[in-house]
């Protein structure tokens, strides 16, 4: 049944169009946003959160950053003199309670293909249907939604090169147009007080060093976007792998929560590089290729979702993996997610990722491969340790990242590339900077003896750890685990 709606600060009744809902989810942003559109079309836009949804993000820093973005953007809709709900409560009775409250025919989002969402979708979906409200999904987080680029049999793709090819060909369309002042439903009071399912709560203030309250939100976005476009991306192909340097986007953070589209992403690219024909045009091509990966893996993880946790090939179920539980692995693990391996660019790597909560693309292949091959571990208990430490913690980038380097996913890099941590680590960070950014205990070191502490004199004085394992003996430990499975 329908209700008369009053605007809280002039007391009157509001227009009596039908109010629908938005629920936002991985798509914190009031631009591109084709859900909200498709919202507006229905008349008054009642705007809402559900932060109790464990589907919105697999770890906790990832929640956390999730529920910042939430706070700018709730602050966003104030301005523009509307007023984000906060449900409590499993999103399917918040949001069954609140449409019948308000009178909503339908609760608009935009659609979701990772398997926690598209389950707890189906759940909502059904639970709304009991009550007659219709969940409306419209766009997706990605420039092409996964599931649309299909090979010319109608299969999925299962390598990333022909993938990339199609997704081009198939394209995208421009940024979905900017709504002029939505719409937004007043609140009404009675909707607000049932304080078992909803609450007029705020979203709790996040105070984690990891969290720059001056990266949150939609403006936050565009401007990092704006900076690196005329700051970083010409050299993008140059220096995308180097650690040190500090050139790459850092956009997978607002992607991953949706205060920013790649729609926007790309046809910001496609502007600013126009008048490129040099090699500048090569490095915007590389990066446009990136955005392409995390839209291949989002495919992938469609098709395939129990490819999540599992191997999505089974080419290597039958290797030996050491028990993580077992003591001595697991103090081996710990030191490992703690950055004491004793070797400089894992260790960099790991402690940038639990003090910042971001690590570096090429210093995840590291580290995951130290993990994998030098410490025999399967790649699901290093995935699990990231997505509870990354900002930008995503389940098909992420497992499908892990799987890349274990050798058992799509386009896997094979099992026998096994990353040497010390050339590794002389080659992409020369000076040793990033090293001595992130490990104290080596800052008083000059120079690429950083990466050496073994034959670097006094580089061990301040405490540094002897490594835990010989990366020669592992290494060949891992080939012959290898070998003996491919017989
Ligand atoms: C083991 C492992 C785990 C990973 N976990 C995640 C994760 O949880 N979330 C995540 O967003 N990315 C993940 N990645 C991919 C990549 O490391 C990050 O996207 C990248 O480091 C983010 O930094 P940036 O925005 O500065 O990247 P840029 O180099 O500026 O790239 C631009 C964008 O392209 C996309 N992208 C770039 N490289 C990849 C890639 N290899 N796979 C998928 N998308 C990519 C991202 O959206 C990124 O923001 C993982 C990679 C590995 C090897």
């Amino acid at each position: 049944m329908a209700r008369t709606v009053t605007d809280r600060a002039s007391g009157r009744p509001t227009s009596g169009r039908p109010t629908s809902l938005l629920w936002f989810r991985r798509d914190l942003r009031l631009t591109d946003h084709p859900a909200l559109l498709a919202a507006i079309e229905d008349g008054e836009v009642l705007p809402v959160v559900c932060p109790d949804d464990a589907a919105l993000a697999a770890g906790e820093l990832p929640r956390l950053r999730w529920t910042a973005a939430a706070r700018s953007l709730s602050e966003d809709i104030a301005a523009q003199g509307g007023r984000l709900v906060v449900a409590a409560g499993d999103p399917e009775h918040a949001l069954a309670r609140l449409a019948a409250r308000v009178g909503a025919q339908r609760v608009h989002v935009t659609r979701e293909t990772d398997p926690p969402a598209a389950a707890r979708d189906a759940r909502v979906r059904e639970r709304l249907a009991a009550d007659g409200v219709e969940l409306v999904g419209t766009g997706t987080p990605y420039a092409v939604g996964p599931g649309l680029v299909m090979t010319k049999q109608g299969t999925p793709y299962a390598v990333f090169t022909p993938f990339s090819r199609a997704w081009r060909e198939h394209g995208w369309p421009g940024p979905a147009p900017a709504p002029s002042t939505p719409p937004w439903a007043a609140v009404p009071d009675d909707a607000l007080s049932d304080g078992e399912a909803l609450s007029d709560g705020e979203l709790p203030s996040v105070d984690d060093p990891r969290i720059d309250p001056a990266t949150l939100g939609e403006r936050a976005a565009l401007d990092r976007l704006a900076a690196f476009l005329v700051d970083d991306l010409a050299r993008y192909a140059d220096e995308r792998d180097r650690p040190d340097l500090d050139t790459t986007s850092r956009l997978s953070v607002p992607l991953r929560h949706g205060e920013i589209h790649p729609r926007t992403i790309l046809a910001a690219i496609d502007e600013a590089t126009a008048g490129w024909r040099d090699v500048r045009a090569d490095a915007a091509e590389k990066f446009v290729t990136e955005l392409a990966w995390r839209e291949f893996y989002a495919d992938v993880l469609h098709h395939d979702p129990v490819s999540a946790w599992e191997d999505l090939r089974g080419t290597l179920l039958d290797l030996p993996y050491d028990d993580a539980d077992e003591p001595a692995v697991a103090r081996r693990v710990e030191a490992w997610r703690e950055g004491r391996t004793g070797y400089p660019i894992v260790d960099a790597g790991m402690r940038q990722l639990r003090d910042s909560g971001w690590m570096h693309n090429r210093v995840r292949m590291i580290t995951a491969s130290f993990l994998v091959k030098d410490l025999h571990v399967w790649w699901p208990v290093g995935a699990r340790h990231f997505l509870d430490h990354l900002l930008d913690g995503d389940l098909a980038s992420n497992n499908h990242g892990w799987q890349w380097v274990a050798g058992t996913g799509t386009d896997a890099s094979p099992f026998f590339r096994v990353f040497n941590p010390t050339l590794q680590g002389t080659k992409l960070d020369p000076s040793g900077e990033y090293v001595r950014r992130w490990v104290p205990e080596l800052a008083h070191v000059r120079g690429k003896g950083v990466h050496t502490p073994w034959k670097t004199d006094g580089a061990y004085d301040e405490g540094y750890p002897r490594p835990i394992v010989d990366h020669d003996l592992e290494r060949r430990e891992a080939l012959a685990r290898y070998e003996a499975t491919r017989r």
